[in-house]
Parts: structure tokens; sequence; C-alpha cells
């Protein structure tokens, strides 16, 4: 059995990682600090190695790799708020770089004495292209980031190519776009605080208590006027990580790749409102708010190369099915918090 680290698999898509690298027969042994993922989540995995801490503390890292002989990393843990890394950037530059490069130099100095580098795959962003001049995005569209969470997942790209020349580390970054749904067995899903992604809050807001959902801007040059995102399932980039593992380790040669994670469908936020109605037969009460700063109109992916290379295949392709996930989640999350 291959033991495969992950960093932040107490978090959204990590958890759901984990949950697919056990029914693919692999051990998944978790590293999270907690601070914004959640010990009952774990708990929920079932029996998985859970080691509470931070990649930032290096001595923990190497108890880590001299406890377990580990043969892979998935690099989730990060912190995400794109409009909180604009506010607190050093807590992002030390979370998401600092201590990211602490735990890839603590790859490269322990693998120095094995056989083999141990390869990473790493969760890096759609946050790396920031406005991108044409749709949709490749890989090779440009990379200029309009803000600090896309500026550290940007540098850790760079971190592991540099590395991977220098001294053969094995990498896949993954650029993920719109992560949405939840486990299709309604185990687990996502549970942000604050909470500030579309969907839940769309969902959130079919309740009567809850405040309206406020729709960021409806004068952009979009068929609505709403923001266009390209929405993919939980599961489907879970699955991908464990390809692009597989990848990483059935080759001898070094591997330095990058593949986007979409669907290369275009939702605005009133089709994600419609979906939610049409799923929940409840209204959302929505307003229309100012644009939130940042927001490019559109985004929407080509993932060819992860369907090609990877042989990647998502299997909730329907919004609706996303959608439905997530409130069956939603409701779970609900009857757990009262
Ligand atoms: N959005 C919105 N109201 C909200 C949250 C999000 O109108 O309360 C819009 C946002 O402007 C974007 C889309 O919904 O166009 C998806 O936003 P989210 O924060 O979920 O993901 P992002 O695309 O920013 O990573």
């Amino acid at each position: 059995m291959q033991n495969i680290l992950v960093t932040g698999g107490a978090g959204y898509i990590g958890s759901h990682t984990v949950r697919a690298l056990l029914k693919e027969g692999f051990k998944p042994i978790i590293i999270d600090n907690l601070v914004y993922g959640h010990k009952y989540v774990i708990k929920k995995l079932g029996n998985v190695e859970f080691i509470e801490g931070d990649i930032g503390d290096s001595k923990l890292i190497r108890q880590i790799f001299s406890r377990f002989s580990i043969d892979a990393i998935i690099h989730f843990a990060a912190y995400a708020y794109v409009g909180e890394s604009c506010i607190d950037p050093i807590k992002y530059y030390k979370n998401n770089v600092f201590s990211s490069i602490n735990l890839i130099n603590e790859i490269v100095n322990f693998s120095k004495n094995q056989d083999r580098m141990i390869p990473i795959v790493f969760s890096s962003s759609c946050a790396t292209y920031g406005i991108p001049k044409t749709i949709p995005i490749t890989e090779s569209t440009p990379q200029l980031p309009i803000n600090a969470y896309g500026n550290t997942k940007l540098i850790i790209e760079k971190v592991l190519s540099d590395y991977g020349k220098a001294y053969g580390l094995s990498s896949i970054s993954f650029r993920y776009f719109n992560a949405a749904g939840a486990s299709s067995d309604g185990l687990i899903g996502e549970d942000h605080n604050p909470e500030t992604h579309l969907i839940p809050l769309a969902i959130m807001a079919t309740s009567k208590k809850s405040t309206p959902l406020s729709i960021y801007g409806n004068d952009y040059p979009t068929k609505d006027g709403t923001c266009i995102r390209d929405y993919v399932h939980v599961e489907d980039l879970a699955n991908a990580h464990i390809l692009g593992l597989k990848k990483l380790l059935s080759s001898d040669e070094k591997i330095i790749e990058y593949y986007n994670l979409a669907m290369g469908k275009g939702y605005s936020v009133m089709d994600i409102i419609n979906s939610v109605e049409k799923v929940t037969n409840l209204k959302v009460n929505y307003k229309i708010g100012n644009r939130r700063i940042g927001d490019p109109s559109m985004l929407v992916a080509n993932a060819s190369k992860a369907f090609v290379e990877l042989k990647w295949k998502a299997k909730h392709t329907n919004i609706d099915t996303i959608i439905k996930h997530a409130y069956l989640w939603h409701k779970k999350l609900l009857s757990k918090k009262t």
C-alpha cells in the first residue's frame, strides 16, 4: 500500500481527495492545522492517520517522513479567501508561500538520501490567470494574477518548476476552476466559515431567515450582465488528483506539469440562482449589489489537456446535479449545527 501525505486533508477538496485515495487503495496520511479544516470531517473519513500540525513546522514534517514511508504528497493546505488575501497578504504569503516552501524544501532534503524524489501534486488555482484576454483559458494562457492569493499560488508553481529543473522534483499543479458540490453520498461537503462562495450562499438564501444573496454586479458584458464561471464537481476534482498521482508514481521520468481542471462550460450568477430554485423548489432571495473588486466577467477554461493526458473524465457534468449534492449536504450541515 502506498502512503500519500495529504496536507490540508480536513478541508473541502482535500477531504474529498482523501476519500478517493481510500477507495483506490492508497493510505492517506493527513496533516492539517485545522485553521479552516474541520475535525468532524476527519472523523467522517473513518480510520485515517491524522496529524494535527502545520506544514511550516520543519521538525514535524521530518518526523512524518521518518515515521511513514511517504510515496507522494498532495499539497492542498492553503488559505483561499481572495478578499482576505488582499487585506492581509502577510497571512497569505506566510502560509501559502513560506510554509509551502518549507514543506517542499523538506521533501527535497529528505529525498536526497532516498532512491527517488518524493513527487508532489499541488493545488493551484485559476486565480493565477487573473483577467484573461482570451476565453477559453488554456494552460498556456499568460498567468497574470490580480490578487495576493493568485500570486501565492503562482509563486509555488514557479518554485516547483525551478526545483524540478534543479533537483529532479516531479510535480503536477492543478489549476482548479470553481470547485462545487459535495460528496454524492452526502457524507462530506463544503463548510467554510465565513462562507463566501456563490452556490452555498444561494442555497442559504432560499431560507427566509437568511440575509438575501447579493449579486456582485449585473452590468458585466455577459448574456444577463452577471459573471460567468466554470463549476466543477468536487468529486471530479478529487478523481483528477488520483490520476495525477498515478502518473507521478508510475513515471521514471521527471514530470513538471500543469493542468486546468474545468468543465469548459460557463454559468452566470443568474444561471446558478435559477438552478438552485429548480433543484430546491424554493425562491432564492437576492438583490443586485455592487461589483466585487477583482472579479473577472468570465472564467471558462479548456481542460482538454487533463482529459487527453490524464484520461480525466468528469462524472457530474450537469450543474443541477452539482447543486443538488450541495443542497443535500447543506441540509445535513444545518441539522448538525442546530
Ligand atoms: N458571487 C455573487 N455573490 C456572492 C458570491 C459570489 O454574485 O455572494 C459571484 C462572484 O462575483 C462570481 C461568482 O459568483 O462571479 C462565483 O463566486 P465565488 O466566490 O463562488 O467563486 P470565485 O469565482 O470568486 O472563485
